[in-house]
């Protein structure tokens, strides 16, 4: 089982700037006192008793902990300590100073697939580590694709967030309806038994999004993406993918397959000659093709337009709620400080939220 410190993080660490914002608390950079290295500590709020609805579960923070410890790997975040006290558990985690893939992308005038597939290639050697520990992610997306740091010529691939991901013992079925609708596969919507191709189709959306700037299944609403889904419902738009490879989208083909069994492994996509050509026409056609910039900036830009704008709408859920709670005199006092559950209260689908909401069966 996790060893949580008793400690209090402050008497070793100086709290400094947030780094980012969870749905169960902050991520700050923390600087360790004895040696003043960087820290990111990622601070989340505990459920304080069985019938509160705030914070998360402890169990669910133990599973976090102990699949980070589990993956000790270039490219997945390293975990190095947790810290709990009455209220909250900070798990001090590696720094990863470089920002969002994505967002490093954007800053580019051009990218050819070559130079897109080392960051691809990355993305695919973490998550061939984890899926041979018999670890899922479930929430890959390009929130959670960050680089090591803004300086050198080729930055690393980091993997963070493991709130949702899961260590499946022998045998065991796992379902869960937890995730963000563009990203996740049918079998989450079906609610039908997840595994590791579970994020094997996520791989396929990321990497459309990446060559195209398009988000393939995406709707005018949550309901009519998941429709788009499930009923496979996406195209290579000729405007949009007319400087991609045959090879690139054909990695797609065999990502966004609506039978799990069928996907491309990680150990696959690592083989597949887009990634790994093995004649010589196949590698000089990835110098030759590049991605859709201009349509890859757009889609960026407006998803931290959307992102900054959920961020605006949950600090106003949480300001009405803290004025219901004050002016609520039967209030339950735990739900005074209930900040960490005011996520996502008005989006639909109910049962697709991006929450930690999961079942074994
Ligand atoms: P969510 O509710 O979206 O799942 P979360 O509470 O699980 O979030 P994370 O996604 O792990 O939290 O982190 C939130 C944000 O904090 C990230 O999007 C990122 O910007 C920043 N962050 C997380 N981990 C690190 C890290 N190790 N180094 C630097 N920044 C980080």
């Amino acid at each position: 089982m996790a060893v949580f410190k008793p400690e209090n993080v402050e008497d070793l660490y100086e709290i400094e700037e947030v780094l980012g914002s969870g749905h169960f608390g902050q991520v700050r950079k923390v600087r360790e006192k004895t040696s003043g290295t960087c820290w990111a500590g990622k601070f989340l709020k505990i459920r304080k008793s069985a019938c509160s609805r705030l914070g998360l579960e402890r169990s669910s923070v133990e599973r976090e902990v102990e699949i980070l410890q589990a993956l000790k790997h270039p490219n997945i975040v390293n975990l190095k300590d947790v810290f709990e006290s009455r209220s909250e558990v900070v798990l001090i985690l590696e720094f990863v100073s470089g920002g969002e893939l994505f967002d490093f992308i954007a800053q580019k005038e051009n990218l050819l697939e070559s130079e897109a597939i080392q960051f691809i290639k990355q993305i695919l050697e973490g998550l061939r580590f984890m899926h041979s520990n018999n670890i899922a992610h479930f929430d890959l997306k390009p929130e959670n694709i960050m680089l090591s740091d803004k300086v050198s010529p080729r930055p690393i691939i980091k993997l963070i967030d493991f709130g949702l991901a899961y260590h499946f013992s022998p045998g065991e079925e796992y379902r869960s309806t937890s995730g963000t609708p563009q990203y996740i596969a049918p079998e989450v919507i079906n609610c039908e038994p997840l595994s590791t191709a579970t994020d094997m189709w996520s791989i396929g959306v990321i990497t459309y999004i990446l060559l195209s700037g398009l988000s393939p299944f995406q709707g005018d609403t949550d309901e009519e993406t998941l429709k788009n889904i499930l009923a496979l419902k996406y195209e290579f738009d000729k405007h949009y993918f007319s400087t991609t490879s045959a090879m690139a989208k054909d990695f797609i083909l065999k990502l966004l397959v609506n039978n799990s069994n069928e996907r491309m492994t990680a150990e696959e996509c690592l083989l597949h000659p887009w990634i790994k050509p093995i004649t010589r026409t196949q590698a000089v056609s990835r110098h030759r093709s590049s991605i859709n910039i201009r349509s890859f900036k757009k889609f960026n830009a407006k998803r931290k337009w959307k992102m900054s704008y959920n961020m605006v709408r949950m600090c106003n859920q949480l300001v009405s709620l803290r004025l219901h709670c004050k002016s609520s005199s039967k209030q339950d006092p735990l739900e005074r400080e209930c900040e960490s559950d005011v996520e996502d209260a008005d989006s639909k689908p109910a049962s697709l939220l991006r929450r930690r909401l999961s079942s074994s069966s």
